[in-house]
């Protein structure tokens, strides 16, 4: 049983005070003795079978006696405003659970009653839906931009939930703006704007014509009275002097559409007032020229019949060719459809025209409700539940693989925007994360400096683990700690890339940190086996190591050590380079060569190829480190290093960068039959190659049937060396070819250049 209400609930800011008499509902008070003959009972007798109206009234009692003893300001029981949303929704033929949710959706908050307390007497889904309205009076709209209009819309329809909620809180707006006038002026403004901006919108969207607009027109009125009431007689002065050219319009287009053997209702309509502000202020128009605000409405049987009756009326009056738009083959996001034409009209005013079947009527006016509006219809049920259901879908943009194959009632009961979760900054901005999302996502969306250092975080004011996932309308404030860090097990749980990227890059820069102490403790250990003591580096010698890699800090030369990407040998000798007693030394060292950066690692050293093997990219190679020269490079296999090889203090491991786009030069050593013109053979050999001669000697081999010869030559890498070779071998008379490494000076004897 209901409890008492507590009265002073009533006084709340959100109820406004009703004339009933101004209502649509008629005579006030509504007594339980008088149901019988009120205006909801009227509707639901349209539509519900006895049983349920016997709930329906079950339903009433209940809330009223929950609302017992409380007044609206003008007098009248509080119960009058429920019934009001609940007339509205009979109209458009709700199922019962709505209008039984209809009739309790102020119970919960306004009296002590609880979703239980209905759960058990009403049933699950009419507690649900009135627990669904009570959570949407609960959140409050505080922004005015345009963006956070949207998102808060966007959060409505998810909180939602079941499409039904929505309907309930639309009705109960309208009803409210309906009764607005007992209000002060400044919060008439404000709810009228709040209308305006975001219940009225979502009308439009669910396709609720009628409910949006008469939700824009009443907020017109509210917003901007002067306007509002100089377009309203201004129409309802063109009203009393087109009425007789409207009526033979009308005549005329009835008489032609029968000719034509065309089954179809014809109405003529005026254009709502808000909308008719709205295009003067878009176009800067005036009044008067705006023809439009009459219109004709034919309606016809089906899809077929529009297009006939739209050859019809072009035939009766020429159309003006730029405003015929077909929403029946494309339509609107809504799911509109309808023919729209203007014609020149007999006495030079354009008659705009909308043509549609009734079934497309059916969903123009009623948008989602048209499910319930229509539910008693027979085969037609069908194929409009599947329109509908179909452009719910598109509107709702939910993408889903079996979405035919489900029932539209089920699909009432989806989550309308599945892959996003809308909550409250602590300054009343409403963020919008993907389902899923937590209070770690959520810091890192405000900043990330709030989610690198968030330890904890209240949702709707009590404190909660960070890996709380979020819902709709939360509001959520993280608390954040001076020494916080991210902490790895995070990443377990965040759903955006956004707190992913700043998590990891934290990891990563610590990781970073700790390399660095690892390379410190290297590089110290290579300058100890030199012999430096650390004192003996200076800043200007890290600067200038800094500088000569192409870095910004000391610590990242130190993490490539730690990381081992540098090799703290090489480092330590580049430094002892620098040092004061080296300083002349290194000054005189050759210049940096193009071969710095050939080699991995060793920008700004001295780099250079041993004239000896001369490597190319490609041949395994190592580094000596000789105090004139810097880093000699010489192949794995030449011989002249042999015996350094041992002692692994004396060279490096190096390798080549990935790409190069220079020639490198090396040594080749060919053996060939002595005859003339050889030299020129092999030349042009070389160069078919795409290779370059830089050296040519001949070994002097008197009377010999053989002569040897030296080639330095220019290539890119082993590939192109072996290609050349190939290429060469194939020149009959040459007998013997082979890369030469060792003293190949020893054997020039003659240089020919
Ligand atoms: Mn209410």
């Amino acid at each position: 049983m209901p409890k008492p209400a507590t009265p002073h609930k009533a006084e709340s800011s959100k109820h406004y005070p009703t004339n009933l008499a101004s209502t649509k509902l008629g005579s006030a008070p509504l007594l339980p003795a008088d149901i019988e003959g009120s205006a909801l009972s009227l509707r639901l007798q349209h539509y519900l079978k006895p049983q349920d109206i016997t709930q329906v009234w079950d339903a009433y009692r209940y809330a009223d006696l929950a609302h017992h003893g409380v007044v609206r300001k003008t007098g009248e029981p509080y119960i009058t405003h429920p019934v009001s949303v609940a007339c509205i929704l009979a109209e458009l033929h709700m199922d019962v659970p709505t209008i039984l949710a209809a009739l309790l959706h102020d119970v919960v908050e306004d009296t002590d009653i609880t979703t239980q307390d209905i759960k058990e007497k009403f049933g699950q889904q009419v507690a649900e839906l009135v627990d669904g309205v009570t959570k949407l009076d609960k959140i409050e709209f505080q922004s005015a931009s345009v963006a956070q209009a949207e998102n808060f819309r966007k959060m409505l329809l998810a909180m939602s939930q079941d499409v039904r909620v929505i309907l309930v809180k639309l009705a109960d707006r309208l009803h409210n703006m309906q009764t607005l006038d007992a209000m002060r002026p400044e919060k008439q403004k404000l709810i009228a704007k709040e209308t305006l901006d975001i219940y009225a919108p979502i009308a439009n969207r669910l396709g609720l014509n009628a409910i949006y607009q008469e939700l824009e027109d009443l907020s017109f009125q509210y917003l901007h009275p002067m306007r509002y009431n100089a377009i309203s007689n201004a129409v309802k002065a063109a009203r009393g002097n087109r009425k007789e050219v409207v009526s033979k319009i009308l005549e005329s287009i009835k008489h032609q559409l029968a000719t034509m053997n065309v089954d179809a209702e014809v109405s003529g309509r005026e254009k709502h007032l808000y909308s008719i502000y709205k295009k003067m202020t878009g176009k800067m128009t005036a009044f008067s020229q705006i023809y439009d605000i009459y219109g004709f409405r034919v309606i016809v049987k089906d899809l077929t019949s529009c297009y006939i009756a739209l050859g019809a009326l072009h035939a009766l009056y020429k159309p003006i060719a730029t405003k015929f738009k077909d929403y029946i083959a494309i339509p609107k996001a809504n799911g509109y459809q309808s023919l729209h034409t203007t014609l020149f009209g007999p006495f030079g005013t354009p008659i705009e025209v909308q043509i549609r079947s009734v079934e497309m009527h059916n969903i123009a006016d009623a948008g989602v409700a048209a499910h319930w509006l229509y539910k008693a219809s027979d085969a037609q049920l069908t194929a409009l539940q599947h329109k509908t259901h179909q452009w719910l879908q598109r509107l709702l943009e939910i993408q889903s693989d079996s979405a035919d194959s489900l029932d539209f009632l089920e699909h009432l009961k989806v989550d309308l925007f599945p892959d996003e979760v809308y909550v409250f900054t602590p300054k009343g901005k409403i963020l919008a994360l993907p389902k899923g999302a937590t209070a770690v996502d959520f810091a890192y969306a405000v900043h990330s400096g709030i989610g690198n250092s968030c330890v904890a975080v209240r949702i709707n004011q009590d404190l909660a683990p960070l890996r709380t996932e979020l819902h709709n309308g939360d509001h959520v404030e993280i608390i954040t700690g001076a020494l916080a860090k991210p902490n790895p097990a995070w990443l377990n749980y965040v759903v955006t890339g956004r707190a992913r990227a700043h998590i990891r890059h934290f990891l990563k820069s610590q990781q970073s940190t700790e390399s660095a102490h690892l390379g410190e403790r290297m590089l110290n250990q290579a300058l100890r086996a030199l012999h430096v003591e650390s004192s003996q580096i200076t800043d200007a010698h890290w600067q200038k190591l800094i500088r000569d890699y192409g870095l910004k800090k000391k610590s990242e030369i130190l993490t490539d050590i730690g990381l081992g990407k540098r090799q703290n040998v090489m480092v330590a000798h580049q430094l002892l380079a620098m040092t004061d007693e080296n300083v002349e030394k290194h000054t005189k060292l050759p210049a940096k060569s193009l071969d710095t950066i050939t080699i991995h690692g060793t920008e700004g050293m001295a780099v250079q190829f041993a004239q000896c093997c001369r490597p190319i990219p490609g041949d395994p190679i190592l580094g000596f480190i000789n105090k004139d020269k810097g880093l000699v490079i010489h192949t794995h296999d030449c011989p002249s290093v042999r015996k350094f090889k041992l002692d692994p203090d004396k060279w490096l491991d190096v390798e080549w960068e990935p790409e190069s786009k220079r020639l490198f030069k090396t040594n080749l050593n060919l053996t060939v039959a002595n005859q003339p013109g050889m030299l020129a053979k092999i030349a042009s050999g070389i160069a078919d190659a795409g290779s370059n001669i830089d050296n040519v000697s001949v070994e002097e081999s008197d009377g010999s049937a053989y002569a040897n010869l030296y080639f330095t030559v220019q290539v890119k890498n082993r590939v192109h060396l072996a290609d050349l070779m190939r290429g060469l071998r194939k020149i009959p008379d040459v007998v013997r070819i082979n890369r030469a490494k060792g003293n190949v000076a020893n054997v020039v004897k003659k240089p020919t250049q």
